[in-house]
Parts: structure tokens; C-alpha cells; sequence
């Protein structure tokens, strides 16, 4: 059988379980080569997982016994659209899967939403991650309330990461510009807002609990708001762990909560509708009552204003499109059939399905991407192995003098990362692709 080429636009989760299914499938007649814009591997591990969530971000571990074989290649530092077009990649390598993700927000869509101090969860979540992109944030934490927006796990991360003390983000890889902000904040009231009730929410039980652990914040459920217990017998396994949390949250004694000085609200039924400002920066969110009428939201009309400081929308993400590549603009992702967008170009996790799910989640797509690949590769689809693969790739990047970060190179900003790291952290950081780049030697 002639070599097979696939590139694999993306080095996160998607891009990697990718890689390693491909390895799987094809063996030795395959060569992967993984593109990042980033000189760093492993996108949303990296960028999006909490700092203090390592556990989770420890399954880079296994992605980088995939990086370390001869026939997967990271090749970073290299942005898809600028530096080389999908057209030219395709014409390159017998397989193209878009592994991008969702790194843009969704729109809040309401009037204030540009006020100053209004950040979407990309944004804020990539400032205390250290993303290059969002590293310069710099949100004004002087406020008493933050408001969330948003009833799901990142949500949840944001409402944790604004209540730690210093001393629990021991062993985190929290940036350094993060955590000083952070130590210096007056935040005590962070406000997470749902547009739903209880049995709606999107938290899953074990990070949900963590709130119940903090050293110097305690969540505030309103016992009106839970709805008869009895009806929490109806809901999947998860989710009643969930709201069986919420109702334990609830019943915290009030002088038991007063002895915690932040304070993690729960607000069901609100529906954000304006953001309220002064002198270009938000003052308030004016919510709307709702109730939950065969699962939807519907307004009762009466409206309320709430003080905030700073708000934080973790309504959830989309991909960007590119031009030419057909894309669902309601879903937020490329339009595809099973992960094929059309043979030869393919996409996998969030690109595919929408940002939903867990990392694990990315694992099935992954391999299931590799399927249609290889039905395409059997059926003829796909040509009949004459493309160049990697080989082109690097004399295209010589012509275009592009300064491609290997996984070697990685290796060597990793280590000068770890040197750098606080006492008892695991990395401290670069926060900008030139000292990255310097890093590398
Ligand atoms: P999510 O789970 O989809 O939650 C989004 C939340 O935003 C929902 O509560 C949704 O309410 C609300 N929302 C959406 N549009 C809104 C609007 N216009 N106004 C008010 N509220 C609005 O998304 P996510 O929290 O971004 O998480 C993305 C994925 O990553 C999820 O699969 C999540 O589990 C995963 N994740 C996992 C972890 C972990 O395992 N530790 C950590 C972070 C993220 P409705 O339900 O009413 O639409």
C-alpha cells in the first residue's frame, strides 16, 4: 500500500485522538503531521482545562507518547488560513481534519454586552490559562459581584477560580498574572445565573461539589427555587447527583455560610436581557423572571436589576469558519456527516459535534473519523497516493521562510516552563508565542 498522508489541523484532544487512531488503523503506511498556530501542543488541556484541574490535564501524558512516534509529526507555529491555505493542504496530503475546536463565544446578543469589564468564558478562561491571545485581559477585580452567566461546568470553573485563595491554587499551573490579580480581588459575591431552573442545569456532580469545599466561599441555593423533591427521581443518574448537591446547598444553616466571606449565589429563572453601564463599564444586569414550560425558558414579564461588577459569559463556545468550508451557523460548526465534511476533508470534536462533552468524548470521534478516512482511501475517493504529504509541506515552508516549532522544540519551552515554575506548581507559563519562540533556543 502507497504512504498515506493526513494533516490534522488542531493539537488539541480532537487533533491527538485523531492522531492516534490513525497510528492504530494504518501502522507504519501512514505519516500524521498535527498543526497548531500555537508553538504549543494540546489547545484546550492547556488553555482550557482549570489550573487547578491537573488530573485532567495529565492526560496530555498519553497524547505525548503519540508525539513521540515517527510517524506523527507536531508542526507549530503554523496557522491554517495565513501561513497555508485547506486548499494547498489538500492538494498536499490525502486527508485534512479540521480539529479546531470552538474558541469563539457565543454571542451574548443583548444590548451592553461590549461594555467594559464583560468578558465571554473564551476570553476570561484563556486570561487565568495564560492564552497568548487573552493574556493582556487584565479585568478590573475591584468590584464586590461578579456575575456568571451560564449554568455549566465552565461556568462553575469561572465562579471557583474568582473564589480560591491563593494558598488553593497550590500545585496549580495558574498564570502569575492571575493569581496576583486574583489575590488582590474584592470580589464577594459571585452571582451564577440561570435562565432555567435546577433540573435544567449543565453541572456535572464532581465539579459542582468542589464549591461545597472552598476555604473562604459557601454556595447560597434558595430552597424555594428546588422544586419537589419527589421529581428529582425522573432525572438521568447525573444530573440527580447534581441537584441532590444543589438541595444539600440549600441546606446549610445561614450562620454556618456567614462564617465564609464570599458568598457563590445560585439565580434560577433569570434571563439576562440588557447589561447597564456607567461610563463604558457594567454596573448591572437586568434579568427577566422566567419560567420552565416544557423545558424552555419562558418570560413571565416581571424584570429585576442586579449590581455587578463584572460579568462573565459561559454560555458556551463556536468554531470559526472558514471560507469555503461548509459550516452550521446555529450549531456553531462545520457541517458534516458523521465527521466527513466532503472526501478528503474531515472534522472531529468540537469542529464536529458542537462544544459539548468531555475530553474523553473526543476519543470515539477521533476513531470514527479514521473509519471514513478509510472507507474514502478504499473506495478510490481520495486518489491514489501520489500526494506528497509531509515532504511538500516542507518545501513549501522553506519557500515561505516559515518558522516551524517541532515537538523537539516543544520539548525544550516545556523545560524552561518547569524551571520557572512557583514552588510546588507544575509549570509557570510563557503568555506570548515570542518568548516562546525564544525559549526554544
Ligand atoms: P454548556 O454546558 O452548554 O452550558 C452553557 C450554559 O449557558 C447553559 O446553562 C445554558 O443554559 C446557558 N446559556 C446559553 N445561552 C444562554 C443565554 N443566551 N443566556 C443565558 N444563559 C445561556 O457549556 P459550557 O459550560 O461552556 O461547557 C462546554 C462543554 O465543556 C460541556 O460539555 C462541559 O461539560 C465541558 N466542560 C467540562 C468540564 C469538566 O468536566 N471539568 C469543565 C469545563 C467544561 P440553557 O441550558 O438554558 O441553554
Amino acid at each position: 500500500m502507497a504512504m498515506r498522508h493526513i494533516a490534522i489541523i488542531g493539537s488539541g484532544p480532537a487533533g491527538y485522538y485523531t492522531a492516534e487512531a490513525a497510528q492504530k488503523s494504518f501502522g507504519d503506511d501512514v505519516r500524521v503531521d498535527i498543526f497548531d498556530c500555537l508553538p504549543v501542543p494540546y489547545g484546550l488541556i492547556r488553555s482550557g482545562v482549570a489550573p487547578d484541574h491537573q488530573s485532567i490535564k495529565g492526560v496530555s501524558r498519553r497524547y505525548e507518547q503519540v508525539a513521540l512516534t515517527d510517524n506523527v509529526r507536531f508542526v507549530g507555529n503554523v496557522t491554517v488560513g495565513k501561513d497555508i491555505s485547506i486548499e494547498e493542504l489538500k492538494g498536499l496530503y490525502d486527508a485534512v481534519v479540521l480539529a479546531t475546536g470552538a474558541p469563539k463565544d457565543r454571542d451574548l446578543g443583548i444590548p451592553g454586552a461590549d461594555l467594559g469589564n464583560v468578558f465571554g468564558s473564551a476570553a476570561f478562561v484563556g486570561w487565568y490559562n495564560g492564552h497568548p491571545q487573552f493574556a493582556a485581559l487584565d479585568p478590573d477585580l475591584s468590584g464586590r459581584t461578579a456575575v456568571v452567566i451560564g449554568m455549566g461546568n465552565v461556568a462553575l470553573d469561572v465562579a471557583r477560580i474568582l473564589s480560591k485563595t491563593p494558598q488553593e491554587f497550590a500545585g496549580s499551573d495558574i498564570v502569575a498574572h492571575a493569581l496576583d490579580l486574583l489575590a488582590a480581588s474584592n470580589i464577594e459575591r459571585v452571582v451564577l445565573l440561570g435562565r432555567r431552573g435546577p433540573h435544567q442545569i449543565m453541572m456535572t456532580p464532581k465539579e459542582l461539589g468542589e464549591l461545597g469545599k472552598l476555604e473562604r466561599a459557601s454556595p447560597h441555593v434558595h430552597r424555594g427555587d428546588l422544586p419537589p423533591e419527589g421529581e428529582d427521581a425522573l432525572l438521568e443518574p447525573g444530573l440527580r447527583k447534581s441537584v441532590t448537591l444543589l438541595r444539600q446547598f440549600a441546606a446549610i444553616p445561614e450562620d454556618i455560610r456567614a462564617e465564609k466571606p464570599v458568598a457563590i449565589e445560585f439565580a434560577f429563572f433569570a434571563q439576562p436581557v440588557e447589561l447597564q453601564g456607567s461610563d463604558g463599564k457594567v454596573t448591572g444586569v437586568v434579568v427577566e423572571e422566567t419560567e420552565v414550560v416544557r423545558g424552555k425558558a419562558v418570560s413571565t414579564g416581571r424584570r429585576d436589576v442586579l449590581p455587578a461588577d463584572l460579568v462573565v459569559a459561559c454560555i458556551g463556545y463556536r468554531s470559526v469558519p472558514i471560507p469555503g468550508v461548509p459550516f452550521e451557523e446555529r450549531e456553531g460548526r462545520f457541517a458534516n456527516d458523521e465527521g466527513r465534511i466532503m472526501p478528503g476533508l474531515y472534522c472531529v470534536g468540537w469542529a464536529r459535534r458542537g462544544p459539548s462533552g468531555t475530553i474523553g468524548t473526543n476519543r470515539p470521534d477521533g476513531y470514527s473519523v479514521v473509519e471514513k478516512i478509510a472507507e474514502d482511501l478504499a473506495s478510490g475517493a481520495l486518489g491514489h497516493g501520489d500526494r506528497k504529504g509531509r515532504q511538500g509541506f516542507d518545501e513549501l515552508a522553506e519557500t515561505r521562510q516559515l518558522h516551524v516549532v517541532t515537538f523537539r522544540d516543544w520539548k525544550k519551552i516545556e523545560e524552561a516552563e518547569e524551571k520557572a515554575a512557583r514552588e510546588g506548581a507544575p509549570r509557570e507559563k510563557f503568555v506570548d508565542v515570542a518568548a516562546m519562540i525564544r525559549a526554544k533556543g
